[in-house]
């Protein structure tokens, strides 16, 4: 195992920023960390880090307790959204000063900055001063510097979120081949689901504080565990309608054509819900199409509103008092047309509260 933390536990005064996480990370995993602002992701890598101590628990990095460790002692290395970078040393400087200040010989330091520079595709930048590139640049220059130590792990807070929303498609791939080509351990920390799903092989998803769900971007997109997971990850997000168990285990819900489309499976798989506990019919919008004339087992709804997105489109739709929105390739629907909708079979998933 690269990371283990233990029932790791962060208390700020009376506020209970992290709790009882614990968590393995294997050897070259790329782990990220999603959820929203003051969920505590921050506080759990920087005390992967060793910026922040915990108030209990335990942190190992390849089987070694580095819980108190110093953060230079702990074989990381880490990049953060504002780069960190020195302005008034050239870029060259910069990458080099971690090897620097191990008192890394000055050949070698040269050869390892030239190499980095090489492979992050940065080397034309070397003799410039930070104000002199741009920020996609500055981005690599950030990661160049933190990967020329060849750390074991490699820990990223939101990295990407200060670039525009092209570079950042952009660097994200360039970010996850490069950690992959490498075979870097990584712990990355994003509240942007799709920085999330695109690049992980795992994801925990938190909340107040807790990991609500841990597990690979598809699992997590296809069996959100709660509202909370079902809600966070996706857009469109996942449409959700309140179900009660009723007589002889059968479910109730406002669209009543829904629980009876309910595979087996599902209802075999959430006892928690079977049990009356208060919870959710799921389905994707992907999982629902629209056709001008309703056949044998759609529901009716009426277009509230069509939001054609080019690649696909955003349908809105009231189903009697039930607001859902499908998504579809393209369609000649129009607002206030009454459509019937297709579940696809087997995508209706039960939702703990
Ligand atoms: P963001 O994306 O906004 O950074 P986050 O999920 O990373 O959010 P954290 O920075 O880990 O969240 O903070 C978790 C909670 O702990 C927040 O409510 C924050 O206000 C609180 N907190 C963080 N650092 C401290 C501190 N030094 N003293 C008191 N409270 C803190």
């Amino acid at each position: 195992m690269s990371v283990e933390i233990r029932n790791l536990e962060k208390w700020f005064g009376n506020y209970h920023a992290v709790k009882d996480t614990s968590v393995s990370i294997a050897d070259g995993e790329f782990f990220v960390m999603l959820g929203p602002s003051g969920c505590g992701k921050t506080t759990t890598l920087r005390m992967v880090a060793g910026l922040e101590l915990p108030t209990s628990g335990e942190i190992r990095i390849r089987g070694r307790d580095v819980t108190y460790m110093e953060p230079r002692h702990r074989d990381i290395a880490m990049a953060f959204q504002d780069y960190g970078l020195y302005p008034h040393l050239s870029i060259r400087r910069n990458i080099e000063f971690p090897l620097k200040v191990r008192k890394m010989a000055q050949a070698e330091r040269g050869r390892k900055v030239e190499e980095v520079a090489e492979m992050m595709g940065i080397h034309h930048l070397l003799d410039r001063k930070p104000s002199q590139i741009s920020g996609g640049q500055r981005q690599r220059v950030a990661l160049a510097r933190a990967l020329v130590r060849n750390p074991h792990v490699f820990l990223m807070d939101e990295p990407l979120s200060a670039l525009d929303a092209k570079l950042r498609a952009q660097m994200r791939t360039e970010i996850k081949k490069l950690v992959t080509r490498l075979g870097i351990t990584t712990i990355y920390v994003t509240h942007d689901q799709i920085e999330a799903m695109s690049m992980a092989d795992r994801i925990a998803v938190m909340d107040q504080g807790e990991m609500v769900q841990i597990a690979a971007p598809m699992d997590l997109y296809d069996r959100p565990r709660n509202r909370f997971v079902a809600e966070f990850v996706g857009s469109p997000a996942m449409n959700l309608l309140p179900v009660r168990a009723g007589a002889g285990g059968r479910y109730a819900c406002a669209l009543e054509a829904l629980p009876g489309l309910l595979s087996d499976a599902e209802t075999a798989a959430n006892p928690a819900a079977v049990n009356g506990t208060a919870g959710f019919i799921g389905v994707r919008p992907e999982n629902l199409s629209i056709a001008a004339a309703p056949e044998a087992g759609d529901f009716r709804a009426v277009v509230d509103l069509v939001e054609p997105l080019g690649q696909t489109t955003n349908v809105f739709l009231k189903a009697g008092d039930v607001d859902l929105i499908a998504v579809v390739d393209r369609t000649a629907a129009r607002a206030g047309d009454t459509v019937g909708v297709t579940v696809r079979p087997g995508s209706l998933r039960l939702v703990a509260a």
